[in-house]
């Protein structure tokens, strides 16, 4: 169709002179997409995108590259500034949902905001903003839809815990009566069938087809589609044996009818949620997993904006989790390799160890290196007093002391992190910014 176009203007320009041909060029704003996809990685600092640059390239690969550079991520690809995080108070240090409500709607405020300002006055979305120019929409995360990132997006509410209440305005609110959202995937069945209300029906009534098993996401064939995949978050992608790169999967089901019979085109959320939740858990292989479902996720969404033409991609992160470095304790290393043979979650082997009674083995199974005497008998210990949080903190130290892996914090941070991205109005995004600055941009590209 493009060709066709394209030589139709060349003949017309051949007839009538090339001046008409730059006239109806010019007449199409080509600075601005027709498509916006914005991935956040939640908690994703910049230690955990060079921590992961390392990771997918293992350490014992880097010796011997002399003085080439260590293959690049499509993180480092596309990387263009970075942004500041800090929430409307005095505390420099930000929740998610201020800093996914500076993200939606480009207005800083207090923490456990969703998409209202410090006198608790709604705050437009990008997505309700996108409806109302008749644009589809979606979100899609591996937390619930209820979820602060995903949530701040779709409603407003005084806190991020009222998660039955937002999961109720996520079918009540609606723009030009019109549901805010064409497309949601994530989790919280929980929060979407309850005793009081069963949202799921409601929406099914409204025309939504609904799937409740990632491995049915082919069978979703038309918008609005709600896609709810577990009762609260989706597993970890370190212990989703079967589908690790659930968001790619979710991306890759959902772009195809996000971008089907609507010219005004599609603004869509993607959160690698749980980057910040294996953080917050000082959980080294968790979050290093996290980090390449998401970047899948944005080699999906780039790959489709290289085809299209017509989108731009943003990809941030709302702060940063955990006070991850490379290298602790005073030593001058940080060894990848380690991590790559942890194969399970931190809380999935503390579950497994309170079940079995049992810790060798459990370690055995999951993680490559030995567990030494002394650890084993601290952990037994532990298990033998039902102590499973001095458990789970015992067993995260011996993974990061032997990947020299630092944690400063179990909350977040209050460094800037990266800004990434690509496609039709990408360069808008270069520098250091604020994070509302990033929604400023992305409302002025959206008009
Ligand atoms: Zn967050």
């Amino acid at each position: 169709v493009k060709a066709l176009f394209i030589s139709a203007a060349v003949i017309a320009g051949l007839l009538s002179g090339c001046s008409s041909v730059t006239e109806t060029t010019s007449k199409k704003d080509t600075s601005k997409p027709k498509n916006i996809i914005y991935l956040i990685g939640d908690g994703m600092g910049m230690a955990h995108i060079s921590g992961y640059r390392h990771y997918k390239n293992s350490s014992d690969k880097h010796i011997g590259l002399g003085d080439k550079a260590v293959p690049k991520t499509l993180f480092d690809e596309y990387f263009v500034g970075i942004a500041s995080t800090l929430p409307d108070d005095e505390t420099l240090v930000t929740d998610s949902a201020a800093g996914a409500t500076a993200l939606s709607s480009g207005v800083k405020t207090y923490n456990g905001a969703i998409a209202l300002d410090n006198d608790k006055k709604p705050t437009l979305t990008l997505l309700q903003e996108a409806k109302s120019l008749g644009k589809t929409t979606a979100t899609i995360s591996t937390s619930q839809v209820t979820h602060a990132t995903p949530a701040s997006f779709l409603v407003h509410n005084e806190s991020r815990r009222n998660e039955d209440q937002i999961a109720d305005s996520i079918y009540d609110h609606r723009v030009d009566g019109q549901f805010v959202a064409d497309l949601m995937f994530g989790g919280g069945t929980k929060f979407f069938i309850r005793d009081d209300r069963n949202l799921v029906a409601k929406f099914k009534d409204s025309g939504f087809q609904y799937v409740d098993d990632l491995s049915a996401l082919n069978k979703v064939t038309q918008l609005p589609a709600l896609g709810l995949f577990a009762p609260k978050g989706l597993p970890y992608a370190v212990d989703h044996k079967e589908l690790p790169n659930r968001l790619t999967a979710m991306t890759k089901a959902a772009l195809p009818l996000l971008n089907k019979n609507n010219e005004n085109g599609f603004v869509a959320m993607i959160e690698g949620s749980q980057i910040d939740w294996c953080s917050h858990g000082n959980d080294i292989a968790c979050a290093m997993n996290e980090m390449a479902d998401f970047e899948q996720t944005l080699k999906v969404v780039t790959d489709f904006a290289r085809q299209d033409g017509n989108t731009l991609v943003v990809v941030t992160a709302d702060h940063s989790t955990g006070g991850l470095t490379l290298g602790a304790n005073s030593e001058y290393k940080w060894l990848p390799d380690v991590v790559h043979k942890v194969h399970a979650s931190a809380e999935s082997m503390i579950k497994q160890m309170l079940e079995k009674k049992e810790v060798a083995s459990i370690w055995n199974q999951n993680i490559e290196f030995k567990l030494e005497a002394e650890q084993q008998n601290k952990l037994e210990k532990l298990l033998a007093k039902n102590d499973p949080e001095a458990m789970y903190k015992t067993l995260v130290k011996i993974i990061s002391d032997r990947s020299f892996t630092g944690w400063t914090t179990t909350g977040h941070t209050g460094e800037d992190v990266a800004v990434i991205a690509y496609g039709v109005g990408a360069e808008q995004f270069k520098g250091f910014q604020d994070n509302t600055d990033i929604a400023k941009k992305l409302f002025g590209l959206l008009k």
